[in-house]
């Protein structure tokens, strides 16, 4: 075997340990599976073996299914379908159930086995935890067991619905399995995950000592009478289900057809013997692997995530190792990027216009620290050495020796000028100036710059240290250089790059005007507020649009009106949404959630957020009843689409894996289409045209077809695959 060792002890234990050559984590893909049914048959007929306890080499255990390996069986499928839509079927089956009956034949033999989890066990790794007799696992608290797969358009299919059900209460199992949350050690005892948590050092040796203590070769299923926390015909199991359902309708709004399938699992596999389940949730497992929702989520937030991450868009350059970044600004946005920067064990220094604002901004670090040491996610010692690596300071001499340096002072360009100059002045002539602008284009910016091919755009979205996404902007001249030091420091602070050319509101931005232009169009109409909200949480978005525009501020927005007229004309904003977001902000002082009001209200908590009473003066109000929901809804997502597919027009983005994953990550556009791009594509180029059409003749031009989108409809190209051609050429 390349990726386990077995050992066996002088008491006939057997040690099976994984550890993937080449690999960080352990992750479960076609050799794993022959190797573990190798392993298996090694236990099982060996009669020198007693029992087996499987760990991992690796500081965690393992973390889940390569679904590079389910995208290949879809590409099988799609092809044998084709052929033979039935063969088709069956061979999508027999492979989603290969896991599940492995490990029925483990847990199902007549020989112990312990999951000795020495570290983080996710997904289908977790699943072989299960499928054990018993689990001892590590007190550290760095690690979680969970069953992530609804996160990505899937089920948990080696078991995991089933043995979840049997194990944990019914309302902590159905969350678990529809939230696709993880456990910290303790909460995985509490829960009945693990039967012990011990120091990480005694992992092994207590799994070896359940084993001598005589621990049975017998899942508690397999017990006769056994009977499950839930009883479906109870009066609690049909409340249960009831409420379970209902739950998963309200975070879902039917668009996530796995989570209907955990639903019928669980449902339906806890009224039928194990063996006979375990079928059950491979069919539900092989449905939801050919639904456009799994296989678009797959592609997005898992393959082309992972791309991203691993720096797929940088350059053929020598790596660069950051030791020192320098942040001018400390306020809202360089208080945070001077904290993830610090957290990913980097120096930095955080330059304001005088002490008092700079020690302001590292102050954000400490009391961000003492949060997550009260919430035990965070230790004082991390806390110090976090602290220690950032140096406030109103003196630009202490950028020198500065790899890079990030500005996020005030959005006003003579200010960002005097900011450029003045560090130019002081850091080496190959270190790199980025600026966190996110509406001035950096071609712009560069021109304060005397050497503009180390000039370059780093944007975050805020609150910076939760937004997993940032924004990277070449600028005209900017250099491959820059491009790949930009690269490096946002995967070492662990955030997803995606990199653009640029333009007015870059990629992500642009999209994100587009989804609240859309709902100002559906206020001005007569739309009832609610409904707006409402429909746009219908269709997937997790942020509706007026509670985002109160987020990012209302003022903000006209901001960016007054300055896009300045430099472009009045034509260049319409002129209704002037007046709408004009008369929220100067007549009625409601500037955003900042302000305490805006579209909503904001009393004190626990009190929640209310829409605006007066919001439905401002315009004659529609009868609900005429309005059709689906034109709502479709509007959002055509709107966002087709700015999307202009960008890819314009050049702005150049890679269409970034589109798709920026726009899930910046603001969370309807995940289970996979990313505007997917979206378009999914339902093919010509269907979005002709609906796009629709739109346009009802509800404006900014609907209208782009020409590269007109082109595919005639072509029958998709995005993705004339990227795929591309790649092949
Ligand atoms: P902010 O007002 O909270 O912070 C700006 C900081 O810059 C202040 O602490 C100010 O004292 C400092 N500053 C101003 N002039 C300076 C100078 N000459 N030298 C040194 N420091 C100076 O603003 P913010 O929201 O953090 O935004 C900063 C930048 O980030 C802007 O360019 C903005 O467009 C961009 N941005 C903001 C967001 C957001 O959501 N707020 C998101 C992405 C990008």
């Amino acid at each position: 075997m390349k990726n386990f060792t077995l050992e066996t002890d002088s008491d006939g234990i057997a040690l099976i340990t994984w550890d993937m050559p080449g690999k960080t984590m352990n992750v479960i893909d076609n050799d794993i599976m022959d190797e573990i049914e190798q392993w298996i048959d090694k236990v099982a007929t060996d009669d020198t073996i007693k029992g087996a306890v499987i760990t991992s080499g690796k500081k965690t255990f393992g973390a889940g299914a390569d679904l590079t390996m389910l995208q290949a069986m879809l590409g099988t499928y799609a092809e044998e379908k084709a052929r033979d839509e039935e063969k088709a079927a069956q061979m999508l089956f027999d492979g989603a159930y290969r896991l599940n009956q492995t490990l029925r034949k483990m847990e199902a033999g007549d020989k112990p086995y312990v999951c000795a989890i020495n570290g983080l066990a996710m997904g289908g790794c977790f699943e072989i935890a299960l499928a054990c007799h018993a689990r001892v696992m590590t007190d550290d608290e760095k690690a979680t067991v969970g069953l992530p797969e609804v996160k990505v358009g899937l089920l948990p299919g080696g078991g995991g619905t089933q043995r979840i059900a049997r194990l944990v209460n019914p309302q902590d199992g159905v969350q678990m399995l529809l939230q696709g949350k993880s456990h910290r050690p303790a909460k995985a005892k509490q829960l009945n995950l693990v039967h012990e948590v011990v120091p990480a050092a005694d992992v092994v040796d207590r799994a070896k000592q359940m084993i001598r203590d005589g621990l049975k070769a017998e899942a508690p299923w397999d017990v006769k009478g056994f009977k499950p926390p839930l009883n479906i015909w109870s009066p609690q199991g049909v409340q249960m289900i009831s409420a379970g359902n209902a739950l998963m309708h309200k975070e879902t709004y039917g668009n996530y057809p796995n989570a209907l399938n955990i639903m019928k699992c669980v449902y339906e596999g806890l009224q039928l013997p194990m063996d006979l389940a375990l079928k059950r949730e491979s069919r539900y497992f092989a449905n939801t692997l050919t639904t456009p929702e799994a296989r678009a989520m797959i592609r997005s937030l898992f393959i082309n995530m992972q791309e991203l991450n691993k720096g797929a868009r940088r350059p053929d350059v020598p790596k660069s190792k950051l030791k020192k970044v320098g942040v001018i600004g400390a306020g809202f946005m360089g208080a945070g990027i001077a904290y993830v920067t610090a957290k990913a064990g980097i120096e930095v220094v955080l330059l304001d216009r005088d002490q008092e604002a700079a020690d302001k901004g590292k102050a954000w670090s400490e009391e961000t620290l003492d949060k997550a040491i009260s919430r035990k996610r965070s230790t004082a010692e991390k806390k110090d050495a976090l602290l220690n690596l950032i140096t406030p300071t109103d003196d630009y001499s202490r950028l020198g020796g500065c790899d890079l340096v990030i500005e996020a002072v005030f959005e006003d360009k003579g200010i960002k000028k005097t900011v450029t100059e003045s560090t130019e002045a002081v850091i080496a002539d190959d270190a790199i100036f980025a600026s966190n602008t996110s509406t001035i284009p950096i071609t712009e910016l560069a021109e304060a710059s005397k050497r503009a091919d180390n000039f370059i755009g780093i944007h975050f979205f805020s609150p910076v240290d939760r937004m997993m996404l940032v924004e990277i902007i070449m600028g005209a001249d900017t250099s491959d250089n820059a491009l790949a030091m930009a690269i490096d420091y946002v995967l070492a602070i662990k955030k997803t790059p995606i990199v653009v050319n640029d333009s007015r509101g870059f990629y992500v931005n642009r999209c994100v005007m587009r989804y609240m232009q859309e709902a100002w169009n559906m206020l001005i109409e007569g739309v009832p507020a609610p409904m707006v909200e409402n429909a746009a949480k219908m269709v997937g978005m997790p942020v509706g649009p007026l509670t985002l525009n109160d987020e990012v501020a209302i003022d903000l927005s006209q901001k960016v009106m007054k300055q896009t007229i300045a430099d472009l004309g009045a034509d260049a904003v319409n002129p209704d949404h002037l007046k709408l977001v004009n008369t929220l902000v100067d007549d009625h002082g409601r500037i955003g959630k900042k302000g305490g009001k805006g579209f909503f209200d904001y009393p004190p908590k626990p009190a929640k957020k209310k829409l605006w009473p007066e919001l439905k003066d401002m315009y004659p109000q529609k009868d609900p009843g005429s309005l059709d929901v689906k034109d709502l809804k479709d509007r959002f997502l055509y709107t966002i689409a087709m700015e999307a597919a202009r960008t890819v027009e314009e050049n702005v983005v150049t890679d269409i894996r970034e589109a798709d994953v920026g726009a899930i990550l910046g603001f969370g556009f309807a995940p289970y289409t996979g990313g505007p791009l997917s979206f378009i594509d999914e339902m093919g180029p010509a269907v979005f045209r002709d609906r796009a059409n629709e739109l346009a003749a009802r509800f404006g031009d900014h609907f209208k077809p782009t020409k590269l989108i007109e082109n595919m409809a005639a072509s029958g190209d998709t995005f993705y695959g004339a990227a795929k051609q591309r790649a092949a050429a």
